[in-house]
């Protein structure tokens, strides 16, 4: 018996080996939307349409698939669409979810009005406390999302412990796992039923694709329901971005643990100068002790800060750029407060940092200079 190949073979490897014709080390990009049929009128290698067919998208979701342990994978035109997909497939009016109080923004602002707009209930839950999590649990319950480690706090949930309860009321979980990437946590071994990432981020890792990605422990009916909603609503991921968000999966071990050894770093010495940071990798961090137990090898590249005068210090900053978004290799830094708008929930002294691939020397000195 041959040793399985370790994830980060599989990742840089891309499940491709050689093209047999020309010898190409790298895999092309199938930009054709339509497959022709062969001498006797059959489907070559079932190909029809790109819409789900199309090889190079294929190949990116097979790549999803080895990394996160699953079963099938689907990539999307944005994380959004990922989400809310789930969301749409998954719940009818007088059905009942449990989604987290603390996450990303966008999704929980969606959230309110799709409830509003299909009479399905929220509970809006801090999923890290495992008591809530279970008294919130209805027998109309279809749904418990959790996103791990969480926008601002970075707060890290039990997802072995939730998919139990979850599963228990009869509920599936799924789990935005953006931040923690398969790198540090596998949702699906831990028992989650259903992975999903903004690929806009980390996996892509390169702030040039926006993407989402889908993927199932177990083919059943509930998946059968996201396939059919990518295949007729058509929120496909076009063969260029595909290839794109390979080739960065292909360099995402790398990418990650390195930004994740930085980000501690920096969590570390900001503290020592007294500035107040949320980090899971921080002993003080109330989630620390789930966060060692469930992420492997790192706690993942984001933290925020607490700063008197946030906006002043982002104008002194001359290595970390000041836009939205994160998981690029470049180090990004948002006064998410700003970036809310009115009746934003964060508070104003708040920083989000994205640790990218910079030397860790120049993003501490760029900050503690801008803090002096
Ligand atoms: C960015 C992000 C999303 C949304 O992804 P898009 O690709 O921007 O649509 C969802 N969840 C998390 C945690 C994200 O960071």
């Amino acid at each position: 018996m041959t040793k399985p190949l370790h994830p980060e073979t599989l990742a840089a490897k891309a499940g491709y080996d050689r093209d047999r014709e020309t010898g190409a080390v790298v895999p092309p990009i199938h930009l054709s939307t339509t497959y022709a049929r062969d001498d006797a009128y059959q489907l070559i290698g079932g190909r029809d349409y790109t819409r789900d067919k199309n090889p190079t998208v294929l190949s990116a979701e097979r790549l999803l698939c080895e990394l996160e342990g699953g079963a099938a994978a689907l990539v999307n035109a944005s994380g959004m669409t990922a989400a809310t997909s789930v969301f749409r497939a998954w719940l009818r009016p007088g059905d009942h979810a449990v989604v987290p109080r603390v996450g990303y923004f966008a999704i929980r602002n969606w959230l309110q009005k799709f409830s509003a707009d299909w009479n399905v209930e929220l509970d809006f839950v801090d999923t890290t406390d495992l008591a809530a999590v279970a008294a919130a649990l209805r027998p109309t319950t279809k749904l418990v999302w959790v996103e791990t480690p969480a926008n601002l706090t970075w707060d890290v949930t039990d997802i072995a412990a939730v998919a139990d309860l979850a599963h228990r009321a009869g509920a599936r979980l799924a789990v935005d796992s953006t931040c923690a990437t398969p790198v540090h946590t596998k949702p699906l071994e831990l028992g989650a039923d259903l992975v999903m990432h903004a690929a806009t981020k980390y996996l892509n890792g390169h702030s040039d694709v926006l993407a989402g990605a889908l993927v199932t422990r177990v083919r059943d009916e509930a998946w059968a329901e996201l396939e059919y909603i990518r295949h007729v609503e058509g929120a496909c991921l076009g063969p260029v971005e595909a290839w794109l968000l390979q080739r960065g999966m292909r360099t995402l071990f790398a990418r990650v643990e390195r930004q994740s050894k930085s980000a501690l770093s920096l969590a570390q010495r900001l503290t020592e100068r007294g500035v107040t940071v949320d980090y899971p990798g921080l002993p003080h961090h109330p989630h620390h002790a789930v966060a060692v137990k469930q992420m492997r090898g790192g706690f993942g590249g984001m933290l925020s800060i607490r700063v008197a005068q946030p906006i002043e210090l982002v104008k002194k900053l001359r290595v970390w750029m000041p836009a939205t978004s994160l998981g690029g290799v470049e180090s990004l830094i948002e006064h998410r407060h700003t970036a809310e708008g009115a009746g934003s929930p964060t508070p104003f002294e708040l920083l989000r940092l994205s640790v990218g691939l910079e030397h860790e020397d120049d993003l501490f000195d760029d900050l503690a200079s801008a803090l002096s």
